[in-house]
This record gives structure tokens, C-alpha cells and sequence, in this order.
């Protein structure tokens, strides 16, 4: 009975097309999920904030609210899924078709089905007041630029003390995960004739000091910051490309270099672009050359809840499983910012999501339900 019910609802929000894409060809904005999402709520008692993500007309989080009080949960997601190519499919990604124990569509575990579960595991509260909020919380654009996760940084979710981020982790519950900073280099210098330095200013012998001293931090950044929950325990920086000059034969003018750092919790962001500079300063009086330093995307902060923080004892206690870490980001460093205690738990796998042939199993939806209404027994009941 629950199941079907899950399962004509995730059939409504996959047929929803909510793409989000740092190629504006492919963006499609999420608030036709949003507003379903706010139909099926208010009419069960939720009051309703649709909040415009800033300069997108097509794009909101939705904040859906029950009850008042202290102390209670947030039940967390994005709405967005990523792009997909249906050659590769072998069902209409954008209808959900069951086979084999198996539910597949776009978004089904990541995370439409998060939304979908949630709303069923919610129906036996309704019929007395809670003791606390109970909040549904649905974002726009985790999938490329997090900025409905940024822009929540004002939300309003006094009264919830914990959260739950639904990603797909098959139930299990994961406490923390690194965080992300991609940057780019360049080294702009002076182009000439090759047979005469004095000539020019070389952008890639500046470039190739420059990485030297990059990966000297990459060695002090793994001395140390460790951390045993990873499975790559240091921060990591990776060289990802280089592009300079054009021809042997002439001094090379320009030099650009891009790379990203898998931070460890701990480290904070600003604090590494501060490193950063002090690499690449040095370098540039020297050589009396232009060396400029730009994020390529606002920085992910990496995220971690104290493994003895209550949320994450009785999440552990409730599925039975020690509390892990996981290879992706997620939106939990923003909810912490909120002063929510955090954790990623959601039904599905990662391994299905962002491919072709997405699917939730249908084994996950009951085991799901179950967590989620003993936490909301616990924390709004
Ligand atoms: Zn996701």
C-alpha cells in the first residue's frame, strides 16, 4: 500500500523534467518539482515558503513547515537532477518503469525518491500535533552550482535542531565527506624570439616553479591534515590542465593552470587560498611577472558531524550500521551552517545515480520509511 503510493508519486515528480546544468543549453530549473511538492504538503497541513533562488525565475527551494516548537528535524534534498542522454536508456528516462525490483527514471534515487518516501513515512503524524517542526526541505541546483544550498544561509528553520540529507547512501548513515576548491592560474608573461630569453618573460618556466611549489603544499597539506574515515586519508591537489604557448620557436607569452584540492574536515577554505598566494607571490617578484589566482567555483566546505553528536548515535542505532564517510559532496555543509546536527542517510545507491539506467530499488522503500518515521517519532513526536 505505502509503496504504491510512493510509487505514483515518484511517477508525478520524474515525469518533471528538473535538469540543472552549468550549460545554460541543458538548465531547465526545478520549480515545477517545488510547486508539486508544495501541493501535495499544504493540503496535509504544511505551511508553505517558496523561496526564488535569485536571478532565476525558474529555480527555488521550497521550505515546507509542520507544527512548532524546538528541537526538530529537517528532512533535506535537491530537486534537481543531472542531464542525461536517452540513447543510453532503456526506458523513457523521464517515466518511471518498473522492472526486476527495480523503479527506473532520472532522478528516481538521486533523489526524487528521497521526496517521494518521505511524504508517505509522514501521513501517521498528521492526526496529532507535534511537539516539535517537522520540516521538508527541497533544493535547486545541487547538481551544478549548489546556489540552493548557498542561498539558504538566511532561511528561516528556527525550531529544527537536526537534519537529514537524503543522497543515496542505501540507508546507510554517513557522517562526514570532503570539501571541494577548483582554481585557476595564470601566468601571463612577455612572447619573443626564441634564441634570445631577454627577449620575453617565460610564462612556463614561471608555471613550472609555480607547480613545484604547489606540490610542496600538497605534501605539508598531507602532513598535516589526516583523517582515518577517508579512504584517501590527506587532502588531495590535483594537476587537472595545462594550456601555454603556441610554437618551439617562440618564447612562451601565457600560461594557464587548472586544479582542484579534496579538502579533509578541518581545513577552511579561505585559509587556502591564503597558502595559495604565499606559493605564488614569491614567484612573481622574482620574475617580475603576472600571475593571477580565481576561483572556478565557489569552494565546497568539507563536512563533518561528531561521530558521538545525538543524531548520529540514534541514526546508528536505527539501521543498526556504524556511521561512514562518503566520496561525494552534498549539501550538509550548508545545513550544519544552520546550526542543524547533520546527517547524509537516503534510500538507493550512488552507483546508479548520474548514470544511464537510473533506478531505486524497490527493497529500499519500506527499510526507508521506517527510519524515518522512528526519527520523526523521536524528534517531533
Ligand atoms: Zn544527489
Amino acid at each position: 500500500m505505502s509503496t504504491n503510493n510512493v510509487l505514483s508519486m515518484l511517477t508525478e515528480l520524474v515525469k518533471l523534467p528538473s535538469v540543472s546544468s552549468t550549460l545554460p543549453s541543458r538548465d531547465m530549473g526545478n520549480i515545477k518539482v517545488i510547486e508539486r511538492l508544495a501541493n501535495w504538503l499544504e493540503p496535509l497541513g504544511f505551511a508553505i515558503r517558496i523561496l526564488p533562488i535569485a536571478g532565476n525565475p525558474n529555480k527555488a527551494n521550497l521550505i515546507a513547515t509542520l507544527g512548532s516548537g524546538s528541537g526538530g528535524l529537517v528532512l533535506a534534498g535537491h530537486t534537481d537532477t543531472v542531464p542525461c542522454d536517452d540513447s543510453l536508456w532503456h526506458s523513457d528516462p523521464f517515466a518511471l518503469t518498473e522492472r526486476d525490483g527495480r523503479l527506473y527514471g532520472l532522478g528516481s534515487t538521486d533523489m526524487k525518491g528521497f521526496f517521494a518516501i518521505v511524504i508517505e513515512a509522514l501521513k501517521p503524524f498528521l492526526e496529532k500535533p507535534l511537539n516539535a517542526p517537522l520540516i521538508i526541505l527541497a533544493t535547486a541546483d545541487e547538481e551544478s552550482s549548489m546556489d540552493g544550498a548557498r542561498s539558504l544561509v538566511h532561511a528561516d528553520v528556527s525550531g529544527a535542531r537536526y537534519a537529514v540529507v537524503g543522497e543515496p547512501t542505501g540507508l546507510k548513515p554517513m557522517r562526514a565527506h570532503k570539501g571541494i576548491v577548483m582554481k585557476g592560474i595564470t601566468i601571463t608573461g612577455r612572447s619573443g624570439h626564441s634564441s634570445n630569453p631577454l627577449l620575453g618573460n617565460n610564462a612556463m618556466d614561471a608555471m613550472h616553479e609555480v607547480m613545484s611549489g604547489l606540490m610542496q603544499l600538497r605534501q605539508e597539506l598531507a602532513l598535516k591534515y589526516q583523517h582515518p574515515g577517508f579512504s584517501v586519508p590527506t587532502p588531495t591537489l590535483n594537476f587537472g590542465c595545462i594550456h601555454g604557448g603556441d610554437n618551439p620557436n617562440r618564447i612562451c607569452g601565457q600560461c594557464e593552470l587548472h586544479f582542484d584540492i579534496r579538502t579533509t574536515p578541518g581545513m577552511d577554505n579561505g585559509e587556502l587560498d591564503a597558502l595559495i598566494q604565499k606559493v605564488l607571490t614569491p614567484v612573481a617578484e622574482r620574475r617580475a611577472i603576472n600571475i593571477g589566482l580565481r576561483a572556478l567555483m565557489p569552494g565546497l566546505a568539507a563536512y563533518e558531524e561528531p561521530e558521538n553528536s545525538d543524531i548520529v548515535t540514534l541514526v546508528e542505532q536505527l539501521t543498526g550500521q556504524p556511521a561512514g564517510t562518503v566520496g561525494f559532496a552534498t549539501e550538509a555543509p550548508f545545513f550544519q551552517q544552520l546550526g542543524l546536527q547533520t546527517i547524509v542517510m537516503g534510500p538507493g545507491s550512488i552507483d546508479q545515480a548520474h548514470q544511464p539506467d537510473e533506478f531505486m530499488a524497490l527493497d529500499q522503500i519500506q527499510p526507508t520509511i521506517d527510519v524515518l518515521q522512528a526519527m520523526i517519532q523521536r524528534y517531533c513526536g
